[in-house]
């Protein structure tokens, strides 16, 4: 089997090398692998940022509690309509004739006029079309929040939080990817380390668009290894390198032995197998990574040999 490494593409000047961590499904240990491979870079290479992309659920500053808030701001990624009463005529249109697909107009019989369901609104613009007064206007608004903290551990921490009823997580994982590339100084060379969204919708799409390698991880279930394959296939089609972890490689035999067939079919490099130990659990509940937790338990013991192969086949020298 040969190793899908050998075909990373070295840029010509490197300032940034990104390795996403991703997982076709939530609750497989991707926050696991990617806390403590971000404090291992910190202990052993050069400049080290970690970046939460799981927008819609970040975990990663849950592992890094107590860090120094660097910057704090909101993004307007998310377009919604706002009703403009002053240029409505009443005549109920936008309700009866339903010039909203996503059923985010409604009528409020107190005041006789017709109201937006912020949530529902996908922001289309239907209704400012439709409507005969042009009652309706298309405005952006908060979508989440990007924060960007020195971790206790000593390394930038960078993450991004959808808002409730906003439908651009996406873009919101593209606007923290641009900050975290603004971080990096024009002389500086850099690891990113990206901690990504499950699944294989926008913000995947968009935290894997331009790394230069993808660990995604995977448990030994029939479940696991479908969403991953899912997640794989957005991979290859983007010409993303990429190599596997098992983790909790031990809890089922059939299905570690399933993930081995696909990933020897598929000649896919397994680049770590992290087996079960229950100090991966305890460090969370501790609010720890496992290595900073016992830097001697199984589970680190694996993840420090995953950060090996990274240093020796996938991360250029010249970042180490
Ligand atoms: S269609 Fe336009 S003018 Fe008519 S009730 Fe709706 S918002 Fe008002
Ligand atoms: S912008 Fe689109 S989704 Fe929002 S209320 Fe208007 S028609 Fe509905």
């Amino acid at each position: 089997m040969s190793d899908s490494n050998q075909n990373i593409t070295q840029k010509d000047q490197p300032d940034i090398f990104k390795i996403g961590v991703i997982s076709g499904k939530g609750g497989v240990g991707k926050t696991t692998v990617s806390g403590s491979l971000a404090v291992l870079f910190k202990e052993h290479a050069n400049k080290i940022i970690a970046a939460d992309c799981d927008v819609d659920a970040p975990n990663l500053g849950l592992l890094f509690k107590g860090g120094k808030i660097i910057n704090n701001f909101k993004v307007k990624t998310t377009e919604k309509a706002k009703f403009l009463p002053d240029l409505c005529i009443q005549c109920k249109r936008c309700v009866e004739e339903q010039f909203c697909n996503f059923s985010a107009l409604g009528w409020n019989d107190d005041e006789d006029l017709p109201i937006v369901d912020d949530i529902a609104c996908e922001g289309c613009g239907a209704c400012r079309e439709l409507c005969p007064q042009q009652a309706f206007e298309i405005i952006q608004v908060d979508s989440g929040l990007i924060t960007h903290e020195t971790s206790p551990a000593g390394f930038p921490l960078v993450w991004g939080e959808t808002k409730l009823g906003a439908t651009t997580s996406g873009k919101l994982v593209t606007e923290i990817k641009k900050y975290v590339d603004s971080i990096v100084d024009a002389n500086e060379r850099a690891i990113v380390l990206i901690d990504g969204p499950p699944g294989i919708g926008c913000p995947v799409v968009a935290t894997v668009s331009d790394l230069d390698y993808t660990i995604i991880v995977i448990e030994p279930t029939s479940t696991a290894l479908h969403d991953a394959d899912r997640a794989i296939g957005v991979l290859k089609q983007l010409n993303i390198n990429h190599g596997i972890v098992i983790n909790k490689s031990d809890a089922w035999k059939r299905g570690y032995e399933e993930i081995l067939h696909y990933a020897d079919e598929n000649n896919i490099k397994i680049i770590g197998e992290i087996p079960m130990d229950n100090k991966v659990p305890n460090a969370t509940v501790k609010g720890q990574t496992v290595y900073e937790y016992d830097s001697s338990c199984q589970a680190s013991k694996s993840l420090a040999k995953i950060y090996s192969y990274l240093l020796e086949k996938v991360v250029p020298k010249s970042f180490q």
